[in-house]
């Protein structure tokens, strides 16, 4: 029997490769950081059994409908919401995504973007570059706000907002939450407090974002929950960009509603260079770099490929997003 075929969208790591290699033939699109153009994304998902895409590759009824042996898709991330799962379940075809692998690493993101919006990391940076600090020091000079002993709110207490709790209590701060679904058994197993959701915004010296990006959670922060945060508050959102309203954001951060945002994702990514928050100095971005260390990118693709190779044979990946797919 002729062995599967997968494509994968992007240069990869050669263990997770060989991973899949055991039971399938391979191709790699060979662009380093570049998305798949979509034209080549059609062509190349005609005849192959398994997809591998990056979150910034759109994986709906329309591509997979070209896909006629296509029976799984492995995502390379842990939110899914580059793939349109209805589409994929109604085809009978499998999703999967990297759960789990990259919670530290992107709670560590979202720490490190509080610490470095609050203490001016980026804009101190340039103030030594641009040769200022030979002239000036004084004790008012590029003053920042605290994280110790603070308030810190996290919306989404699932496995990354979970994992930003300790780092929290590391740094002796007050953490309240809000989910959908209030857990008092994670209140008493991380010692954290429910709050409403205005009354979270209203409460915390920190917001941090963890939700997954879909129909409820678009535009979670706009205009009304930007004012309902205290003006020497911080925005970090490490979730997906479109969960906060990025309009809205710009106008406060121009206004000063809030102190300032830092931000791994943005709207639209990769970002043009004269996005308009860019020009502001009370906002830090990175592009997308929450799990980006080597360890935790290839525990990412090792998880991948072994969601594929258990699907290509016909058993149950430990990691399906629509099991019901299945039965
Ligand atoms: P998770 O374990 O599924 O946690 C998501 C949490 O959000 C759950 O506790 C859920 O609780 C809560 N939630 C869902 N909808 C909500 C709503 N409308 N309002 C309030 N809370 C809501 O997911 P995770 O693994 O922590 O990942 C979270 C997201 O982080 C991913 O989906 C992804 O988009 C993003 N992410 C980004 C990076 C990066 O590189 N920047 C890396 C990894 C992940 P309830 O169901 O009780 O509401």
């Amino acid at each position: 029997m002729p062995k599967p075929k997968v494509y994968v969208t992007r240069k990869f790591f050669d263990e997770a490769i060989d991973l899949i290699k055991s039971v399938a033939d391979v191709e790699i699109f060979e662009g380093e950081n570049d998305p798949i153009p979509r034209k080549l994304l059609k062509e190349k998902i005609a005849d192959v059994d398994g997809l591998l895409p990056m979150l910034t590759d759109k994986v709906d009824g329309e591509l997979m409908d070209l896909g006629k042996n296509l029976k799984v898709v492995s995502n390379y991330a842990v939110g899914y919401n580059n793939i349109v799962v209805p589409d994929a379940t109604e085809r009978g075809i499998i999703v999967t995504n990297t759960p789990g692998v990259l919670n530290d690493s992107t709670a560590d993101c979202a720490f490190m973007l509080m610490m470095a919006i609050s203490r001016r990391l980026v804009e101190v940076d340039k103030f030594v570059r641009e040769g200022k600090w030979v002239k000036a020091w004084g004790p008012k000079m590029l003053l920042g706000s605290d994280v110790t002993g603070k308030t810190l709110g996290i919306v989404g207490l699932g496995r990354i907002g979970q994992g930003m709790v300790p780092r929290a209590k590391g740094f002796k701060m007050n953490v309240i939450y809000h989910n959908r679904n209030p857990s008092p058994e994670k209140e008493k197993r991380l010692g954290v407090e429910y709050r409403e959701f205005d009354d979270l915004l209203n409460e915390a010296d920190f917001v941090s974002l963890h939700v997954p990006l879909n129909d409820e959670t678009r535009h979670l922060i706009g205009e009304r929950e930007l004012k309902l945060m205290k003006p020497t508050a911080f925005l970090i959102n490490t979730s997906r960009g479109p969960v906060v309203n990025e309009k809205a954001l710009t106008k406060a951060l121009r206004e000063k509603w809030i102190a300032g945002a830092g931000l791994d994702v943005l709207y639209n990514e990769p970002t043009e260079h004269d996005n308009p928050l860019l020009e502001l100095d009370n906002v830090i971005v990175a592009p997308h770099i929450g799990s980006a260390t080597t360890d935790t990118r290839l525990a990412m693709a090792m998880k991948a490929a072994s969601n594929l190779v258990a699907a290509l044979k016909g058993e149950k990946p430990p990691d399906i997003v629509n099991p019901e797919v299945l039965e």
